[in-house]
């Protein structure tokens, strides 16, 4: 869920001077990922293996997941730490202008709500 910003309880200035804040802190991710980093420990196929009684699974092996559309969904095995560090900050990344995103539509809305532009300055 979207974080809620009290766009309605500030002044016109005060919400242009804030957008002016968010456009600059907008800057491209060339690692980014719109994914989710998911840790699963998971049973062998050995018989005999500790995993098949009582002992510990194995893991944690970290998968990559990526929703595409409804139903479809990317999904793969990070095999490294190199590619985990990768993943996870790629994702920070896309996350971080998904919240800037966020903050500057209700911002806009709110202006359009008062009949402001959305462009001036
Ligand atoms: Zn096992």
């Amino acid at each position: 869920m979207a974080q809620i910003h009290a766009t309605a309880r500030k002044s016109t200035l005060a919400l242009r001077q804030r957008k002016r804040w968010l456009l600059a802190q907008f800057a491209p991710a060339p690692d980014g990922l719109r994914a989710s980093l998911v840790e699963r420990f998971s049973r062998c196929g050995k018989a005999n293996c500790h995993c098949q009684r009582d002992g510990p699974k194995h893991g944690p092996f970290y998968f990559l997941t990526q929703c595409l559309a409804v139903g479809k969904i990317n999904k793969f095995l990070l095999k490294t730490s190199a590619q985990r560090q990768a993943a996870q900050e790629g994702i920070a990344h896309v996350r971080r202008l998904q919240e800037l995103m966020e903050e500057l539509s209700q911002i806009n809305a709110e202006l359009l709500r008062r009949d402001e532009s959305l462009t001036d300055e």
